[in-house]
């Protein structure tokens, strides 16, 4: 008997429209992952490239594994129509994912025009770097920038004149008092060209550029902050050079929701700080951010990218999903919560309707993540001149992408890091859900990624697919002895 996982995580019978698969005489299924069901004589079925779920009884699966020789021509082709891997049907899927994100994504350009900050915070990724040099832009080379960016812009509106453009400030920090100049003109720049304004900030004061916000309004989109939990907790780690900054944080996202500018905080999560979450939402609470239009409240993972901090805090993937899931059963997330950190388990999540809002602008299906997607059209730039591809890697000279000087960025090795073109990938039980992991991984450890993830899926599957799955049998059980 074969039961097939809907996309809303519900078993169903195959239907006629299963079985519109041509017949095969070779039903391969070494890249599909089996989880047995023992108490259903059963086996749970993932096909990460069709994304195809079911649950096969185990008669049939040892039919299977004997050439089909018994089996229906119905259920060969309700098998193959599940888990026959088809490269090209991918290959056409794929390229037809790339031409529409890419016709539905805003250009970003992320202009870094300092690496000063006005914080010390003790676990920054960015300003610890040995080789880090805290420079700012200085006049040639934002004009320069700028000359860039418009005729860049100018090239790529050719085809589409109202093409939506985006420019996001990033650091260091860019909202401190001595950067206003700058800010001054790049908002200004914004507004000649149409672009609409957002920027990542640690918001201690940006009480400092509240006259530009008004001035820009109708430019503004999403600011981007944090907090590290709890008062308490976020002061012990979130060190600003003029003392506390909880409370300054606080009153300046009060203060851009009074002007409807639209902000998202987050917090990221680690074995050590869990307990932080829910008086992130309790000062949430008291600030009336939960279920707010305006306000995103994000929830992202404390992560270690490039194996280099051995931070022993740190949280799988599937581990913090589980965690969250089961912190929203018994005390509820707010409806404005986003998921910022799923990602070789996202389609089984959203798939089970628990991906709490994640959407990772520009990410398709065979990558890992938007950085590697050419469906993206991101370029962070330094005040050097220099260019990145990902968030994690500004301001890490190793991972210049190109320069404004020289052309701009190369993404050629980026975009390449996906399931088609990473053999192993291709022939690995988790490439479509994987599809290469994090570039910054792949390329510093290859082995301990691919075990991480594979744990990462496996986990997820025991946890929460797995028991939703035995939840159903039972019921159908149930159902046939009542
Ligand atoms: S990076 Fe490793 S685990 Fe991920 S798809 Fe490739 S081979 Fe599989
Ligand atoms: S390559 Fe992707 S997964 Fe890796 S750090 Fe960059 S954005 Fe994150």
């Amino acid at each position: 008997m074969i039961q097939i996982v809907d996309q809303k995580g519900k078993l169903r019978q195959p239907d006629a429209e299963d079985m519109l698969s041509p017949l095969s005489d070779s039903l391969n299924l070494d890249h599909v992952r089996a989880y047995p069901i023992e108490k259903y004589d059963s086996v749970l079925l993932i096909d990460t490239f069709s994304d195809s779920i079911a649950v096969v009884d185990k008669s049939t699966m040892s039919e299977i594994y004997k050439k089909n020789v018994n089996l229906s021509s119905s259920e060969i082709k309700i098998l193959s129509g599940l888990f026959r891997k088809n490269t090209k049907k991918l290959n056409d899927k794929y390229q037809a994912s790339v031409s529409k994100v890419c016709a539905d994504s805003p250009i970003t350009y992320v202009i870094c025009p300092t690496y000063t900050c006005n914080n010390r915070c003790t676990y920054c990724y960015q300003q610890h770097a040995e080789d880090f040099k805290r420079r700012t832009i200085c006049d040639e080379k934002l004009n320069k920038l700028l000359t860039y960016i418009e005729q860049d812009l100018r090239g790529r509106r050719k085809a589409d004149p109202n093409k939506m453009a985006v420019l996001d400030l990033f650091g260091g920090e860019v909202f401190q008092p001595r950067m206003r100049q700058i800010v001054e003109r790049l908002f200004e720049f914004a507004r000649l060209n149409k672009m609409r304004i957002s920027a990542t900030t640690n918001a201690v004061e940006l009480n400092a550029y509240f006259d530009l916000f008004v001035i820009y309004k109708p430019y503004m989109g999403r600011i981007f902050t944090s907090l590290d939990g709890g008062k308490e907790y976020h002061e012990s780690r979130r060190i600003h050079v003029r003392g506390p900054s909880y409370q300054k944080i606080i009153n300046n996202v009060n203060a851009l929701l009074r002007l409807k500018i639209p902000v998202t905080v987050s917090i990221n999560l680690d074995h050590k700080n869990l307990d932080q979450l829910p008086l992130f939402l309790e000062v949430s609470s008291q600030n009336n951010w939960l279920n707010n239009k305006l306000v995103t409240l994000e929830i992202g993972r404390v992560d270690d990218r490039r194996f280099e901090t051995n931070y022993e805090g740190i949280m799988p993937e599937a581990e913090l999903l589980h965690h969250l899931i089961e912190y929203d059963a018994q005390q509820g997330l707010p409806s404005n919560i986003k998921f910022a950190f799923i990602k070789s388990c996202l389609y089984m999540a959203e798939r089970f309707g628990l991906s709490f809002n994640q959407k990772e602008l520009g990410r398709i299906k065979g990558h890992f993540c938007w950085a590697t997607s050419p469906a993206d059209s991101v370029v962070y730039v330094d005040p050097d001149l220099d260019t990145f591809r990902c968030t994690y890697t500004v301001g890490k000279k190793a991972f210049i992408t190109g320069n404004v000087d020289s052309g701009g960025p190369d993404n050629s090795k980026w975009f390449a890091h996906n399931m088609f073109t990473n053999p192993e990938c291709g022939e690995c039980s988790i490439g479509g859900y994987c599809s290469g992991g994090c570039y910054l991984s792949f390329q510093k450890n290859k082995a301990k990624q691919c075990f991480e993830e594979q744990a990462n899926v496996d986990y997820f599957v025991k946890e929460v697919v797995m028991p939703r799955i035995i939840q159903q049998l039972t019921g159908v059980a149930d159902d046939k002895t009542a």
